[in-house]
């Protein structure tokens, strides 16, 4: 039997089954052991270092006792630090993406994706560049300036030099005063030649959601097609990781398998990164199973409920603190509200998850990967998270000042995100005001710039960004940053 070694390369040393089941059944015998989960919430606040702040994070054995754990005000005490750490490393800022689909064609199997290779009658359809360039320029005019491309895994349609293309394509379209400053990539598991090229292009993260951690659930809902070869998705992220990218972005499709299996082999996976690479994830999301063309939700046995949900992103916020968190327009307006205040750092907002989407007036559904609970506009996105007294953020800088992996989370810890972070949100949410928003969004924006310009320590930064803002509002001079 396989003996659990995080810092192994082979998938099921570092995601051991044997000891996931360990560590259940230590979360079930100890979760109303109010003693320890005292100790363990202790051990996961934040605590004051010079002029930043460090937290612990929690083992995954750790973590997996407060996600079992049920007494209600103990729960209450994790969704307080959860935002207590937020807060601590991210601030109130939020930062804004959409997805850009590029193509559905597909050769997998994945039971729960409707573009799997089986389904005759979803219209197939791949961007030409041509419409690359036009969905780009409609993300653009909405004020987008961060995507996440999505492509289905097909060797024959997509190769990988269509998604370099893409990439290209999508970098030089500057259209107006907009630019697509990062361009995040989801694209099946590849070798390490093929991240290397990606990191050439210059993507940001790439992202690739496990699905399931859960071998045996992971090769029944992926029959056929290469994503069937669970060992080769699960060290993905590691020879991305040698292929040079240093941001990767896990994630588990909530609703295929038992919630508590797959938390404790999201939070395994992180241990790995870090004590393989020294950088954990740069990001984690939280997709939950959605209704879609051929796909009833309700054929997978393991749906969670809101309050499991949240409970489980305020767990992942207290076991990682520095490593983003995404929620996407899978949820509605009222869960996303909810999942802000326990650690949510990065939302998409105006999504359309059909291949051409974004150029069509209505949104199409003929070839959409999920139906999107949260169908408002990004102007009505940005402003709800402002009235919920959170900064949108459309900030790229960091992995383009060359602050990734390590770099990234030295920041964070050190103190000097309201010195960084903070202007660069302010200064892009001018940006968005000025080209994009509604009189209404502008308003609000501009009486949030002048009180969070007050919060920058340094002086002399806040000078420069008051001054950059003011810049942008008079001039069409843009992209300033720290
Ligand atoms: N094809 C790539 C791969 O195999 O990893 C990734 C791109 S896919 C467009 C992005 C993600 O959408 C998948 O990893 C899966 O977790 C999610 N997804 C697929 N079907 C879904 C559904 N019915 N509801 C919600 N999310 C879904």
């Amino acid at each position: 039997m396989a003996m659990y070694d995080p810092k192994s390369l082979k998938a099921e040393e570092f995601i051991n089954d044997a000891e996931i089941r360990e560590t259940l059944a230590y979360a079930e015998a100890n979760k109303n052991n109010v003693e320890l989960i005292d100790a363990i919430l202790e051990k996961a606040r934040p605590v004051k270092q010079g002029n930043g702040c460090t937290c612990a994070g929690l083992t995954h054995r750790e973590a997996s006792v407060l996600l079992a754990c049920e007494i209600p005000e103990k729960i209450e005490r994790m969704y307080q630090i959860a935002e207590e750490i937020k807060l601590a490393f991210y601030g109130n800022r939020i930062v804004m993406f959409a997805p850009l689909y590029l193509s559905n064609y597909c050769v997998n199997g994945c039971l729960y994706c409707p573009y799997h290779l089986k389904n005759k009658h979803i219209a197939r359809r791949k961007l030409t560049q041509d419409e690359v360039r036009a969905e780009v320029i409609a993300l653009q005019d909405m004020g987008h300036k961060r995507l996440a491309i999505e492509a289905g895994e097909d060797p024959v349609h997509n190769p990988i030099e269509y998604i370099l293309d893409c990439i290209h394509t999508i970098y030089g379209v500057h259209h107006k005063n907009g630019d697509i400053r990062r361009v995040n990539v989801n694209i099946a598991a590849t070798t390490v030649e093929n991240y290397r090229r990606l990191k050439e292009a210059g993507i940001g993260t790439y992202i690739l959601f496990q699905e399931t951690y859960h071998k045996e659930s992971y090769l029944r809902l992926h029959p056929t097609g290469p994503k069937h070869d669970y060992d080769y998705h699960t060290e993905a992220m590691d020879r991305a990781m040698e292929g040079g990218i240093d941001d990767v972005g896990l994630g588990v499709l909530f609703g295929l398998e038992l919630y508590k299996y797959e938390f404790a082999g999201l939070i395994m996976h992180a241990e790995h990164l870090e004590a393989v690479h020294g950088v954990g994830p740069h990001t984690i999301s939280v997709p939950r199973v959605k209704r879609a063309d051929d796909i009833d939700p309700d054929m997978f046995d393991n749906g969670i409920d809101d309050e499991t949900f949240t409970k489980i992103a305020a767990c992942i916020r207290l076991a990682v603190p520095y490593t983003g968190m995404i929620v996407s327009t899978r949820e509605t307006e009222a869960v996303r509200a909810k999942l802000l205040r326990v650690g949510i750092s990065q939302v998409s907002g105006a999504s359309r998850t059909s291949v051409g989407g974004y150029t069509e007036e209505e949104r199409p559904h003929d070839t959409e990967q999920f139906d999107v609970s949260d169908q408002r506009t990004l102007d009505e996105v940005v402003r709800w998270l402002m009235e919920t007294g959170h900064i949108p953020s459309f900030c790229t800088a960091c992995y383009r000042a060359g602050r990734t992996g390590d770099r990234f989370m030295s920041l964070c810890k050190s103190g000097q995100i309201l010195n960084c972070c903070h202007p660069n949100a302010l200064m892009t949410l001018a940006e968005y005001l000025v080209d994009y928003a509604s009189d209404e969004t502008r308003k609000i924006g501009w009486r949030m710039i002048e009180q969070e310009l007050e919060r920058i320590p340094k002086e002399n930064v806040r000078r420069i960004a008051a001054e950059n803002i003011e810049a942008i509002r008079s001039s069409n001079r843009r992209d300033f940053r720290f």
